[in-house]
């Protein structure tokens, strides 16, 4: 009940410090709809709000939070795809002109998945383990590169590469890869370092990511 209770106070804190203020911009986001020109695919992690990574208000940012931050390939229809249903209404529906997928540190998803946990044999739940296959190939690629490395190196090398990995999943989407061939869609790899705040762009020909601070 004290959590809900502070639920509560929080939404009355919203309503008085960021509602109240602001009322003509959501009314005019009700009444003219959403128009946000950026997509950021994140984790559910709670230490990472995409919105106050890149001070955002209402209305800028279309949001799809998942395990790992992770985009699966293009798959054919017949399951509940709920990232990609995201994407596709991102791109087809509201028209956005990039997509951000932001990685993060001390990723909870890709630490388990690193020491096995979701491995069959050894449960972490049906859905997950199935999730987080989306990296087996990463995973051992990480693992074969990387030999001697310590945990904390290595898990930082798998968030990153599972950035990567979901920037060729998303170019495997047909919609996607036909507008960024047109120039009219951009995609962007993004890495939060959680206890320093620095943010890290993936730079696509140097093939790693640079701290957005230092530049
Ligand atoms: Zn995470």
């Amino acid at each position: 009940m004290r959590n809900v209770a502070r639920l509560l106070d929080g939404y009355r804190k919203f309503h008085t410090e960021s509602f109240a203020p602001n009322r003509e911009v959501f009314e005019t986001l009700a009444r003219h709809g959403q128009h946000p020109r950026t997509m950021v695919i994140g984790c559910c992690d709670s230490r990472v709000e995409p919105s106050a990574v890149f001070g955002a208000g209402p209305g800028d940012l279309f949001i799809l939070r998942n395990v790992a931050n992770l985009v699966p390939p293009n798959e054919p229809l017949g399951d509940y795809h709920g990232t990609s249903a995201a994407v596709d209404f991102a791109v087809n529906g509201l028209g956005v002109s990039d997509i951000v997928v932001l990685g993060h540190a001390g990723c909870g998803g890709i630490k388990a998945y690193l020491d096995g946990m979701y491995d069959p044999d050894k449960g972490g739940g049906p859905f997950i383990q199935k999730w987080m296959s989306l990296l087996k190939a990463a995973r051992g690629t990480v693992i074969a590169n990387n030999p001697g490395q310590a945990p904390e190196a290595l898990q930082r090398e798998l968030e990153q590469a599972g950035v990567v990995s979901s920037l060729g999943n998303l170019m495997s989407f047909d919609f996607v890869a036909e507008r960024v061939a047109a120039g009219t869609l951009t995609i962007h790899g993004a890495y939060f370092d959680i206890a320093s705040g620095d943010l890290q762009a993936y730079d696509r020909h140097a093939r790693r990511f640079e701290s957005l601070a230092e530049a």
